[in-house]
């Protein structure tokens, strides 16, 4: 199911990150206290790669993206850490030079159509405007550029389809559509957030088929945020799995569904539907619920979810010490490489059939 897949473009990669992201912190102020909701978060994205982000709801995956974006309100969040696009700092940045950056260099596709799109205005309008906006182009160039984005994401008749409005689109096709928005600009980066969740099984896979081939074409980089494993699998290069705000593990996508590290990861696996292998295997889905982000627990915070901590060498507490993510490959977990190798193979393949 993981395939390693070449850079785009074939050739050698640019080996510089695109996006990198170190140490980032999101803090919201509520009415009950500060919520944590990312805690020291980093990675890096490349030209022409796809980053899969895994996690539960409320794992900060959605939130870290929101921030890159600079969407969050700044008059309830507090944001800290280095954000670097292009070699950009964006951390502090003002509301003037994020909005020349969004849809522009770098652009987000929603879950759902529906709110990414205003019903008062035709696709066509929707998708010309970013580009008369960014580009300087005239009412025409905009207009003949929406068609042939609509052409380009596989709406049919995109002559005729450019002038209607988005309830007279398919669910599918709105979703084609809100990402021929995005990448109407021939953004740099683009951020998918459950770009497929609220499609069904056949429309989504024919969704992340245009995302690569899309990709193939442009260049960009592409961060997808899911839930799902499965979904990483068909189209990431990476993956970045995170809990309780933090990335708990990080490799290339067949490094991490082929030889997982984190117990959580574990969690996520024999938790999932399979499709191929042994389908009748029974599934197993992580007892317990994610912390509490208002007053995270200060060791490891997939802890009272583990099965494994008495397992852990005396000197390290998964109760009082969080593990740290190295860089490169590697998981947050106290377990020693051997312990991690051996629950592995001999608790969780069996699980996998
Ligand atoms: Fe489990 Fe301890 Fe590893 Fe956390 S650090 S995942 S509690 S074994």
């Amino acid at each position: 199911m993981a395939k390693d897949r070449e850079p785009a473009g074939g050739g050698a990669a640019d080996d510089s990150p695109f996006l990198s992201v170190r140490d980032l912190r999101v803090r919201f102020r509520t009415e009950d206290g500060v919520v944590q909701a990312v805690n020291g978060l980093s990675f890096d994205v490349l030209r022409g790669r796809t980053l899969g982000i895994v996690g539960e709801s409320g794992s900060g995956k959605s939130v870290a993206n929101q921030a890159i974006m600079g969407l969050h309100n700044p008059a309830n969040t507090t944001i800290s850490g280095e954000i670097h696009l292009d070699g950009e700092e964006l951390t502090g940045a003002g509301e003037r030079r994020l909005q020349r950056l969004r849809g522009n260099k770098v652009a987000m596709v929603f879950q759902d159509p529906l709110t990414a799109l205003s019903p008062y205005h035709t696709v066509g309008f929707q998708i010309a405007e970013p580009f008369r906006k960014h580009r300087g182009a005239s009412k025409r160039e905009a207009r003949e550029r929406a068609i042939d984005m609509l052409d380009k994401v596989g709406i049919p008749n995109p002559k005729l389809r450019v002038d209607d409005y988005p309830h007279q689109f398919s669910g599918g096709m709105r979703q084609r559509a809100v990402i021929a928005m995005a990448l109407v600009c021939d953004p740099d980066l683009l951020i998918a957030d459950e770009p497929t969740t609220a499609l069904d099984v056949t429309v989504q896979a024919q969704i992340l088929d245009l995302l690569q081939e899309l990709q193939r074409e442009f260049g960009s980089a592409i961060i997808l945020i899911t839930h799902d494993l499965g979904v990483v699998s068909q189209v990431s290069d990476d993956v970045l799995v995170m809990y309780g705000g933090q990335a708990v593990e990080r490799g290339s996508v067949r490094e991490v569904l082929q030889r997982p590290q984190h117990p959580y990861t574990w969690g996520l696996l024999t938790s999932m539907p399979r499709l191929a292998g042994d389908v009748e295997k029974e599934l197993v889905p992580i007892n317990g619920s994610p912390p509490s982000l208002l007053n995270p627990p200060p060791g490891c915070p997939f802890e009272p979810r583990c099965g494994y901590p008495p397992e852990v060498a005396d000197s390290l507490s998964c109760v009082d010490d969080r593990p740290a993510l190295p860089e490169g490959r590697g998981a947050a977990c106290h377990l020693t490489p051997e312990q991690k190798r051996t629950f592995f193979v001999e608790r969780v393949l069996p699980r996998l059939g």
